[in-house]
């Protein structure tokens, strides 16, 4: 195992914890689906997950869902297949790596959205959508690969959850996430589909940090070398990206923060792992 590049951790402290359990905003939340602290294997970190995947899962549905149903999928099959056939390699990889996770088990699916934003998003569950905008300016399988990888890392690392745990705690209170979950008006929605990934739907998409993305990078080269793709290529996507985001604005940039510091990181990375 290589060196983990530890980032800061912002979690609630069990004292945040039992502060909200004795205030009484955690009641609607009991069990099942408080798990609070669990070991994420595939991270070497403890996470903590105050949703559980189910519940998350269904979550996902209806905005993927909604996505599908909102938003032009490209006519193009060829266009599709090429996703989809990068897509099933790389999570049979991820699956292979962390069978504990019954990721083959999941039910993965990869959209091509006809739109010229330069954006790919993932959604717990495994619901991957790539925006033409982003293909258009992939050079190969392998950067197609990579940023397949990186958005499976999110699932795996369950990203989302924690993210989702983080909001919960920040708002100060269980019961106000809980009722959100619960609500179906559209400002809820949008809140929530925001931190599951789906932007495409409701445009709100919150950024992931740089704890999740160095993570979701050293998960995807890690997939990319598994399902045989070359990981050199991530380093020159991410630096293409970073480059031209110089330039303008890119969605896809917006929600996965790169910079010198990440590239070199996993320059770093597949080195160490023998990658390249
Ligand atoms: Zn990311």
């Amino acid at each position: 195992m290589a060196e983990m590049n530890e980032q800061p951790t912002v979690t609630m402290s069990r004292r945040e914890l039992i502060k909200g359990l004795a205030a009484g905003s955690v009641v609607a939340f009991a069990a099942p689906s408080l798990s609070g602290c669990t070991t994420n294997e595939a991270l070497g970190r403890q996470q903590l997950l105050l949703v559980s995947d189910e519940q998350l899962a269904q979550l996902a549905a209806q905005s993927w869902n909604d996505a599908l149903r909102k938003n032009r999928q490209s006519s193009d099959p060829a266009l599709r297949r090429r996703v989809e056939r990068v897509g099933d390699r790389i999570v049979v990889a991820a699956d292979r790596r962390f069978p504990q996770q019954n990721l083959a088990q999941q039910n993965w699916e990869f959209a091509v959205f006809e739109d010229d934003t330069v954006n790919a998003w993932v959604m717990p569950g495994g619901k991957v959508g790539f925006h033409t905008g982003l293909l258009d300016i992939m050079e190969n399988n392998d950067q197609v690969a990579t940023v397949m990888g990186h958005e499976a890392g999110h699932v795996v690392g369950r990203h989302a959850a924690e993210r989702y745990s983080q909001q919960m705690a920040a708002a100060g209170g269980l019961a106000i996430a809980n009722a959100a979950l619960a609500a179906g008006d559209v400002e809820n929605r949008a809140m929530i589909a925001g931190i599951l990934g789906a932007g495409v739907t409701f445009g709100v998409i919150l950024p992931y940090s740089r704890k999740h993305e160095y993570e979701a990078d050293r998960l995807g080269a890690d997939f990319m070398v598994g399902a045989d793709y070359r990981a050199v290529e991530a380093v020159r996507f991410w630096d293409t990206m970073t480059k031209r985001s110089g330039q303008r604005p890119l969605e896809f940039m917006s929600t996965h923060p790169s910079d010198q510091n990440r590239i070199s990181a996993m320059q770093s990375y597949i080195s160490d792992q023998g990658y390249v």
